[in-house]
C-alpha cells in the first residue's frame, strides 16, 4: 500500500526552525506542506476504516507494525491523519514531545489516569481541581483500590507530607476557578522529582500562548479542547500532551478505552487553533481592563485576577506566565438576588458555566455550578452569594465596559 507516512514529525517540511513565534506555530506546525489534491489545507479523513490492496499488502503492514513502525492507520480508533495533524500542532505550541486528542477534557483526564494508574497506587490532588476530576479520583478511582489524599492548593508542606510508598502522581490545576491560583510549578516538580512521582497539570484556563508547563519539566498537560484551543462553544474535545513515552501509553489505552475525538471535530479544533493567539491575547487584554475597572468600581467588593497587584499569586503569575489569562472573578456589594439581577442586566455576555470561546460567558456559581448546597454550605468552601465568573471573549472592550457600566450603574441607583 502506497498511502503517505501519517505520523506527523517525520513528513514536516516547515522545519521547526523557523516557527518561532505562537501565532507562526499555532498556523504551520506539523503541516504537511504537500497535502491530498493540492489541497492547501489538510482534509477532513472521514473515515471509519481503511482498505488493504490484498493480502499481502495487510500481511507487510502487520509486519511493519510488529517491528514498531507505523506506515498508517488501518482502523479508525486507533488514528486519523486529520486528528493527527491537529496533534503534532498542539504538541509544537506546548514545547512538548508529543500530544493526544480525545472527545473531551474529561476523557483526557479519565483515559490518562486509567492508563498510568493500577489498584493500590495512591494519587496527590489539590483541592480547586476541576469538580469532575476530583469526583472521578476521590469517588470512582476508590472503587478500584487507587487512593488519594487531597491537599489546599499551593500548599507545598502538605504535598511533601501527603507522599507515602504507593504515591504515583501529583495533580493539580493552574490557574484554578474561580479565584484563579497560580501554582508555583518549580516547586511542584522539584517536590515531584525528589520522590520520583509524575506529575500531571491541568492547564486549560491558561493555554500554551500563557503558559507552557513541558518547559519546567511537567510531565503531562492536560486541556480541555472545548474551551480556549477551540476557542468557539461548538464543539468538546480533550488533549493530553508531555512524554512520548507516557503519550504512547496513554494512547495505547485509548485504542481500548475509546474516547477518541471524531475527524470533524479534530478538524474544527484545528481550525479554531490557527487564531488561538490572536485570540488568547486579546482576551488577556480584555480581562486586565476588565478587574482594573471593576476594582476601581465602588459597587464591587473584591477582584481575582492574577494580573493585578492585589491577587495573592500575582508575583508566581508574572514570573511564571506570560499573559494572566481571559477569566476575572469578583464579588458585588450585594445579596444573592442583587447579584442575580446584575448579571440579568449584562447584554453582550451568555448566562453559562463554560470559558474560552468568542463570546463572553457570564455565570453566578452559587447558583449554577453549586445549586446543591446551602449559602452556609457554599460560605464553608469558599463560595459566596455575590461571587461572580466572567469569562471573557473577543468583543471590543469599548462595548464590555460600557456594558459594565450600565449594568452596575443601574444596580447602584436602585440600592
Ligand atoms: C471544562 C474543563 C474540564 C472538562 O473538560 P470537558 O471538555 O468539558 O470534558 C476540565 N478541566 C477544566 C479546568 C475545565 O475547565
Amino acid at each position: 500500500m502506497t498511502l503517505p507516512k501519517t505520523h506527523v514529525s517525520s513528513t514536516t517540511s516547515v522545519t521547526s526552525t523557523i516557527l518561532h513565534g505562537h501565532s507562526t506555530r499555532a498556523v504551520h506546525a506539523g503541516a504537511k506542506r504537500k497535502k491530498p489534491y493540492h489541497a492547501l489545507i489538510e482534509p477532513i479523513v472521514q473515515t471509519a476504516t481503511y482498505a488493504f490492496d490484498d493480502l499481502a499488502d495487510i500481511q507487510a503492514f502487520i509486519a511493519a507494525k510488529e517491528q514498531g513502525s507505523v506506515t498508517h492507520d488501518d482502523y479508525g480508533r486507533y488514528g486519523n491523519p486529520t486528528v493527527q495533524a491537529v496533534e503534532s500542532r498542539i504538541a509544537a505550541l506546548e514545547n512538548a514531545d508529543s500530544a493526544l486528542l480525545l472527545s473531551s477534557g474529561m476523557a483526557a483526564i479519565t483515559t490518562t489516569l486509567l492508563a498510568l494508574l493500577r489498584s493500590d497506587d495512591h494519587i496527590i490532588i489539590t483541592d480547586d481541581c476541576y469538580k469532575r476530576t476530583r469526583e472521578f479520583i476521590e469517588t470512582f478511582f476508590a472503587r478500584y483500590g487507587v487512593s488519594c489524599t487531597t491537599v489546599p492548593m499551593g500548599n507545598f508542606e502538605a504535598i511533601a507530607s501527603a507522599i507515602t510508598p504507593k504515591t504515583r502522581i501529583i495533580i493539580s490545576e493552574t490557574p484554578t476557578n474561580p479565584y484563579l491560583r497560580v501554582l508555583d510549578i518549580d516547586r511542584l516538580v522539584q517536590i515531584a522529582k525528589t520522590h520520583n512521582l509524575l506529575t500531571l497539570l491541568d492547564t486549560t484556563f491558561a493555554t500554551p500562548i500563557n503558559l507552557r508547563p513541558a518547559q519546567f519539566g511537567v510531565d503531562l498537560i492536560i486541556h480541555s479542547g472545548t474551551k480556549y484551543l477551540g476557542g468557539h462553544h461548538d464543539l468538546l474535545a480533550g488533549t493530553v500532551v508531555g512524554r512520548e513515552d507516557l503519550i504512547d501509553q496513554i494512547r495505547e489505552h485509548l485504542g481500548m478505552l475509546g474516547g477518541i475525538i471524531s475527524p470533524q471535530n479534530a478538524f474544527l479544533l484545528g481550525r479554531g487553533l490557527k487564531t488561538l493567539a490572536l485570540r488568547v491575547r486579546h482576551q488577556n487584554n480584555n480581562a486586565q481592563q476588565v478587574a482594573e475597572y471593576l476594582e476601581s468600581h465602588p459597587g464591587i467588593e473584591q477582584v481575582w485576577y492574577p494580573g493585578l497587584l492585589s491577587h495573592p499569586d500575582h508575583e508566581i503569575a508574572t514570573r511564571q506566565m506570560e499573559g494572566f489569562g481571559g477569566v476575572v472573578s469578583f464579588t458585588l456589594c450585594g445579596t444573592l438576588d442583587e447579584t442575580a439581577a446584575f448579571i440579568d442586566r449584562m447584554r453582550l455576555p451568555y448566562i453559562t458555566p463554560s470559558l474560552g470561546g468568542t463570546e463572553s460567558l457570564i455565570s453566578q456559581p452559587a447558583l449554577m455550578s453549586y445549586y446543591k448546597l446551602t449559602g452556609a454550605e457554599r460560605q464553608a468552601i469558599g463560595i459566596p452569594d455575590n461571587l461572580v465568573r466572567f469569562a471573557l471573549g473577543i468583543e471590543d472592550i469599548e462595548d464590555v465596559l460600557a456594558d459594565l457600566e450600565q449594568a452596575l450603574g443601574r444596580k447602584q441607583n436602585a440600592v
